[in-house]
């Protein structure tokens, strides 16, 4: 044999080696395994302030529950700053006539405004924010406690910009990973995201537009920030909530235990994320469930519902432990992927995909799908060895 016919069967080999490789990563499953998951997936926005904001401009809740109701939105926590009106959102925001709505569900929050950075709060009743207000300058252990007794979900806001959330994160249930429509300045907020669940934390990852400015009505004057209304409004991003029924309570408790996907906006594709854990075909695990690893190898299915745009290709990456584990191409009418990994058996393993691709248009907020640039959609973490009473 010639070094050059050698030569040439090593190459042949090599591609088709590398061929073999890129086929198994490309699993795709068409039709995917059905879910048999009860419960309903409701849409909402869970940071945008009213006119009880101090700078905010011609955002009134009922415009912002109109809108919202415009765009399919089934849920919405009105986050006003609490410092604006020294502590008493309960006199303000949930005093307004306008906070009521016949088909949305609005969750009583606020946002804790203090020195050492912003987080949400939700509430699915009201409770004594003015407490939380009060103790926002003390030391984390003793505005735990105070937390504690209220019974709220406290959530960190924009965790890499400014006014970062400076408090322990021992504080809170879930995390901003995706602040506004501009996606490009959220690479940080991942990464703490992935630091604190790497840490043993079961952190729910959310979304929030943070929007402050609604577009004018006949009678409204337009402001210096009314442009931003083109570019960030209610829903960009969306936060996808899968809670048991259509209720407050159901919805805290999903925010909670993390079955919750985030998605640029109402009209973009919704990533799921399951995992067959007993290997009978049934995927009976979902986003933010934790079992205990058995050493064996787990099937994974990832898949896009909701609306597609059916001629794209999207791009799902599957994050393992903060690293990138695999990535898949997928289209068609229901985009789906399986794979299969085997979590540690003794350590904690947590494993997340995000998706990318053409973002959808959003036309009532026309200019929001470019500043989302290619991030169509990221799920929450399925882990395996946490320890719930962490
Ligand atoms: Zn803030
Ligand atoms: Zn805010």
């Amino acid at each position: 044999m010639t070094l050059q016919s050698k030569y040439f069967r090593f190459l042949t080999c090599l591609i088709l080696m590398l061929a073999a490789d890129y086929l198994q990563g490309q699993e795709t499953v068409n039709p995917p395994a059905v879910i048999n998951a009860s419960g309903i997936w409701l849409k909402g926005e869970l940071h945008v302030h009213s006119r009880h904001s101090t700078e905010s401009s011609n955002n009134s809740i009922s415009k912002i529950i109109n809108f919202s109701k415009s765009v399919g939105m089934d849920l919405v926590c009105i986050t006003d700053h609490d410092n604006h009106v020294n502590g008493d959102v309960a006199h303000h925001t949930w005093a307004d006539p306008e906070f009521k709505s016949d088909s949305l569900l609005l969750l009583y929050g606020a946002e804790w405004t203090t020195t050492r950075g912003h987080g949400n709060v939700f509430s699915d009743k009201p409770y004594n924010h003015q407490r939380l207000y009060d103790i926002r300058d003390a030391r984390d252990v003793n505005i735990g406690k105070v937390k504690e007794s209220l019974g709220i979900h406290l959530s960190a806001n924009h965790p890499s910009g400014k006014d970062n959330f400076g408090f322990s994160y021992d504080l809170v249930e879930s995390i901003e990973i995706w602040n506004s429509a501009i996606w490009s300045k959220n690479a940080n907020a991942i990464m703490i995201w992935d630091d604190m669940l790497s840490s043993g934390r079961m952190m729910t990852g959310r979304g929030g537009s943070d929007a402050h400015h609604g577009v004018p009505t006949a009678a409204e004057k337009p402001g210096a920030n009314t442009y931003q209304a083109e570019y960030n409004y209610v829903g960009t991003p969306t936060t996808w909530v899968f809670a048991k029924q259509r209720s407050l309570k159901a919805i805290i408790d999903a925010l909670d235990h993390g079955t919750v996907a985030v998605s640029s906006n109402p009209f973009a594709p919704r990533v799921e994320f399951y995992a067959d854990y007993h290997g009978n075909g049934k995927f009976e695990m979902m986003m933010g469930d934790n079992a205990v690893s058995t050493g064996k190898p787990v099937k994974f299915q990832v898949q896009l519902m909701g609306n597609k745009l059916t001629n794209e290709q999207y791009t799902i990456t599957v994050i393992k432990n903060g690293a990138k584990l695999d990535s898949f191409k997928v289209s068609g009418k229901i985009p789906a992927i399986q794979f299969t990994d085997t979590p540690d058996l003794k350590g904690r393993t947590y494993y997340r995909v995000t998706v990318e691709g053409k973002n959808t248009d959003y036309p009532q907020v026309p200019k929001s799908a470019s500043l989302s640039g290619k991030m169509v959609a990221i799920s929450n973490p399925i882990y395996f060895n946490f320890d719930p009473k962490f």
